[in-house]
């Protein structure tokens, strides 16, 4: 079976930070998805994409007013956890 990733999204003066951590809530890597000219980029390495899955996670975290709140959620099974040391 596939392990988990959650993410973590806070703000920042340009954009959003998006906290990679594995199943059990431990740092993996931050990205930094920044808004300029319209558009949205993001600091990981998949820049081919058109679109990686942090910067499609900006809409679902604001849609579900997780930004900055210690929600952490799971991109492939969407699913969210309160963290209560992350608030
Ligand atoms: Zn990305």
């Amino acid at each position: 079976m596939k392990k988990k990733s959650w993410y973590l999204m806070a703000n920042v003066p340009t954009g959003y930070t998006v906290t990679k951590c594995d199943e059990d809530f431990n740092h993996v890597e931050t990205y930094y998805v920044q808004y300029e000219r319209g558009k949205f980029y993001c600091s990981c390495p998949n820049i081919h994409a058109p679109e990686c899955r942090h910067i499609k996670m900006v809409p679902i975290f604001n849609k579900h007013r997780a930004v900055g709140k210690g929600k952490f959620y799971c991109y492939d099974t969407e699913e969210w956890r309160m963290v209560k040391e992350f608030e």
